[in-house]
């Protein structure tokens, strides 16, 4: 007798390669068996015509709320890793995620950035993103530091390592001015740890011929230098139109034996800091953008010109902006944005945010999100959009391969240094009940830029740790069933 039976499914695990109609037992949070015969349970998903298959593995959420998860376990995850920003101190996160609770399983990177502000400007890290937000747009912040400084900036991450941090997020595109050294000294911190370093690149030599070192040849050439797993966070952003150079870039790493591991995520627009370094007007045409491609999320308004981008950047540097990067109307972007994840081994990674509430008082329990709650469409759609064009409407991807790029891909990524992540991105007896069952005939995305926090459909039954939160398509907004992920 399980606790959970589903029944009758297309099971579909990349991890052992089985592809077939199976039940699926679940006791305690872990899964017990995959049998061809009827198991009996207390509770049963009929699973019946649907796919059965690992709960999808997010590397990259900045969700660190309960409204902002649910919209992604709604979308097929069960597991939201910060890891491209981190936290700092990553107890801090951890136990503030304890103490409210979680719809789906968490965990954090130290924060290499939080870290810095402490060192540099005095400004204690509590644990939060408005650490780093806060923080991107003070010039102490962005600049070369002594090398006793980076000796303390690297004690602060080793300690929070020793503490458990997945990796050592190094956003250091956000901080374009400093010295190459440190950010090697990071990654030989990563190393001495045995966990990967996670990086949003520098901006590309393309994008700006003044920078210090080409933002993909500093990834790969740390990797190179360090030993360390450098994991290069949405390549499709930071690439731009630019993305088959930095593939050939990362692919000449990987032939000479280096871990440079990818991600991407299927949107042609990205959404950070209104303040950050590299939407100043002047810098904006090395992306090829223009002031009206930088849209306030909070008022929906895109930038009229430089002046009032100016403005906006002094007043409220810190409010979040889409910044539209590649047009989503343009087919020649859509093929790009495709490449991108069919690249090698790229895992799909959401970029997720926290919804923002635009006018009433945030309320972290309210379900269904009140109509003024808005965040970037990829929060709630990036898997189901996924599913939609790249297996469904294009092809691109057999199912089972989406299903390896959303769950056992990024799984395995994170899983250097975590034995614990060893356990999910798989249905195999003894992995964790993190389990996602979808109609592979309808599931899509529904969020837009305009309806940005509509939850993806087809998502039938999605179970944390042996729990259903969603169930029947409905989401059960009683449980909080995540649990940490922890090295
Ligand atoms: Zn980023």
């Amino acid at each position: 007798m399980y606790d959970v039976v589903i029944r009758g499914g297309r099971v579909v695990d990349p991890a052992t390669g089985v592809d077939e109609v199976r039940e699926v037992g679940i006791t305690g949070g872990t899964i017990g068996a995959l049998s061809p015969g009827e198991l009996e349970g207390r509770t049963v998903l009929d699973a019946r015509g649907h796919v059965v298959a690992p709960g999808f593995v997010d590397l990259h959420s900045h969700c660190d709320d309960i409204p902002g998860m649910r919209l992604q376990v709604l979308d097929g995850v069960t597991t939201a890793l910060e890891l491209e920003i981190g936290r700092y101190p990553v107890a801090a996160a951890y136990a503030r995620a304890a103490i409210d609770g979680r719809p789906v399983n968490y965990g954090f990177a130290t924060s290499w950035g939080a870290a810095r502000f402490e060192v540099l400007a005095g400004v204690r890290g509590t644990g939060r993103l408005q650490d780093v937000f806060a923080a991107m747009n003070v010039e102490v912040w962005q600049q070369e530091t002594t090398p006793a400084r980076v000796e303390r900036i690297v004690a602060r991450v080793e300690g929070d390592l020793a503490a458990g941090a997945l990796g050592v997020g190094i956003p250091i595109g956000y901080a374009p001015a400093v010295a190459p050294a440190e950010y090697v000294a990071l990654a030989a911190a990563a190393v001495r740890a045995g966990r990967p370093a996670y990086t949003h690149a520098r901006d590309l030599v393309e994008q700006d011929p003044g920078v210090l070192i080409d933002g993909a040849e500093e990834i790969v050439r740390t990797a190179g230098e360090t030993g360390a797993h450098m994991h290069y966070c949405h390549v499709n952003s930071t690439s731009g139109r630019h993305l088959d150079r930095v593939h050939a870039t990362i692919t000449r790493a990987q032939a000479a034996g280096s871990r440079v591991t990818t991600e991407a995520y299927p949107y042609g627009s990205g959404m950070t800091g209104i303040g950050a370094s590299f939407l100043a007007p002047e810098l904006l045409h090395r992306r090829g953008l223009t002031p009206s491609s930088i849209q306030h999320v909070a008022s929906g308004r895109r930038m009229a010109d430089a002046a009032e981008l100016r403005r906006m950047r002094g007043e409220h540097g810190s409010d979040l902006a889409f910044v539209h990067f590649l047009d989503e109307s343009e087919a020649t972007a859509r093929e790009l944005l495709d490449r991108a994840i069919l690249f090698g081994d790229t895992a799909v990674a959401s970029d997720a945010m926290e919804p923002v509430w635009r006018t009433t008082s945030r309320n972290s329990l309210a379900w269904p999100l009140p109509g003024d709650v808005s965040g970037h469409p990829r929060t709630a759609g990036t898997y189901g959009r996924t599913l939609r064009t790249l297996v469904r409407e294009t092809g691109a991807m057999s199912l089972p391969e989406a299903i390896r790029r959303c769950s056992t891909v990024p799984a395995r990524i994170a899983a250097t240094g975590v034995p614990a992540l060893a356990r999910k991105g798989s249905l195999r007896p003894g992995a964790d009940a993190d389990v996602v069952v979808f109609d592979p005939e309808t599931v899509t995305d529904n969020a837009t830029y305009r309806e940005t926090t509509r939850p993806s459909t087809g998502f039938v039954h999605v179970l944390v740790n042996g729990i259903p939160v969603v169930r029947d398509g409905v989401l059960d907004p009683t449980v909080l069933p995540g649990r940490p992920v922890r090295a």
